[in-house]
């Protein structure tokens, strides 16, 4: 990339929750005596979120894609993933489309590249199970749940009927709670209409090794989740999980052989495998800093969100957990702390308490503590759904419209089948037949 002027460089490495509000931050902060570079692998920024109800068909996928060019103005946006940050020549390099390529020089880098699926040693779940990290995997999902209960309908093999009508979710986290109520919703609506389906049982199974569903949050979400999600029937198994996935089947640990075509991955993430190439310290995989987000031993390398191990003072010797909410707030003080490594303003460690978290179930349901008041039922869910309009970073006319457009008249379930399972792997090291 050519030099522009001879102003100090920042280039952020990812536009997500942390990146992208580093950048409108530092844009407003030094935007005039700095050069802001942004590397991101896409154009957009997914609001993640709401993936859930992308799957279950209730929100449109572009709607949580926000334009990164649109929304970034005062930063030279680059579509490209990084490869290599070379800490001692000071330069980022990275693969862009079509081909191309690049190389830019930093005075300052902040690496905010997130996570992905995190994979356990279970045999079988590279190969059968799908994961919910990216927008690809959840258009793919919808796609998937629409197509087995059409195939199903048409199936004249009571055992191909019922394996088709059976989604086993492992991870009982926000993800999988969230992804479980939407996709269990989705596959009532459309059972509805297909006739080949009239009395065929739809079974959703919700499994984790921890004693109870939402385990992270307050018990208290915990249990209005865990009601709901049985009340419509989905048999939550907390203390279980999967033992080896099959083709066609999922061995679990009660011991019961269960018959599915589909397996979705939900137990957590790691840090984005940019991390490993880097020569940085690591804590539990993410890169390590120190309070005020800087790499230790560095003064010109930042890191924040999923993929740093950011101290949490509220909790001495813990590190922050993986959240929107942390990834948001370290955003911006990371571009706070890197103006004032340029000489504006002070430094300030990171320091953020728990708000409280909400989880929307579909429908009226929802599972909510703001400032640590439990909710539930049509209250909560009217604050999860302003909240996410209040934190998403554009689009929101559009996302509201989708959920009043779902409350009056429900989206007819169709598979585009524009995403193959291929170009989905649950592992991005080990591609899928
Ligand atoms: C389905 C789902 C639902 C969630 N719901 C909630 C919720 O309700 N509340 C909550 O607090 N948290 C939630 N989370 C967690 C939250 O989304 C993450 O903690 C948050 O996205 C982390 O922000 P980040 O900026 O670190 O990473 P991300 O938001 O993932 O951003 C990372 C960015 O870096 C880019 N990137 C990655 N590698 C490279 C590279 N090599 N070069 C260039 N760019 C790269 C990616 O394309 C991406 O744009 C959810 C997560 C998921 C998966």
């Amino acid at each position: 990339m050519a030099d522009s002027n001879n102003k100090p460089r920042v280039v952020i490495v990812g536009a997500g929750f942390a990146g992208f509000n580093a950048a409108r931050e530092l844009s407003r902060l030094i935007g005039a005596t700095a050069e802001i570079v942004v590397i991101n692998s896409t154009d957009y920024f997914l609001y993640l979120p709401l993936m859930p109800q992308v799957t279950g068909g209730l929100v449109e996928s572009a709607h949580i894609c926000v334009s990164l060019a649109g929304r970034l103005r005062k930063t030279r946006f680059v579509l490209g993933t990084v490869n290599r940050v070379d800490a001692r020549r000071k330069t980022v390099s990275w693969d862009g489309p079509e081909g191309s390529s690049g190389q830019v020089g930093y005075d300052r880098v902040i690496l905010t590249a997130g996570s992905v699926n995190k994979l356990l040693p279970i045999p079988g779940i590279a190969d059968y199970a799908h994961g919910f990290r990216t927008i690809n995997e959840a258009l793919y999902l919808r796609d998937h749940i629409i197509r087995q209960l059409e195939l199903a309908a048409l199936a004249a093999d009571p055992a191909e009927r019922a394996a088709r009508c059976t989604f086993v979710v492992v991870g009982a986290g926000y993800t999988g709670t969230e992804l479980t109520a939407h996709g269990q919703r989705l596959t009532t609506r459309l059972a509805r209409v297909l006739p080949g389906l009239a009395g065929q049982e739809i079974r959703w199974l919700l499994l984790d090794t921890s004693p109870r569903v939402l385990a992270e949050l307050d018990p208290r979400l915990s249990r209005t989740a865990e009601r709901v999600l049985r009340r419509r029937g989905v048999e939550v198994l907390t203390g279980e999980s999967v033992e080896q996935a099959l083709d066609g089947s999922v061995q679990l640990t009660t011991g019961d052989k269960v018959a599915t075509r589909s397996l979705i991955w939900c137990v957590g993430v790691r840090a984005d495998p940019l991390v490993d190439g880097l020569d940085l310290d690591t804590n539990r995989g993410r890169l390590q800093v120190d309070e005020y987000m800087a790499v230790p031993g560095s003064d010109d390398i930042y890191a924040c969100g999923d993929c740093a191990a950011v101290p949490d003072l509220t909790r001495p010797g813990q590190i922050c957990g993986m959240t929107a909410q942390h990834a948001q707030r370290q955003g911006k003080l990371v571009a706070r702390n890197v103006a004032a490594s340029l000489g504006k303003g002070t430094q300030r460690p990171y320091k953020h308490g728990d708000l409280g978290f909400l989880v929307d179930l579909g429908g009226l349901a929802a599972a909510a503590n703001p400032l640590h008041v439990p909710l539930s039922g049509p209250v909560a869910n009217a604050l999860t759904r302003g909240y996410h309009l209040s934190a998403m970073a554009g689009n929101r006319m559009r996302v509201a419209a989708d959920w009043t457009l779902n409350g009056i008249t429900p989206s007819e379930p169709t598979s585009l089948a524009v995403i193959d399972a291929a170009s989905v792997p649950l592992d991005v090291n080990k591609p899928r037949a």
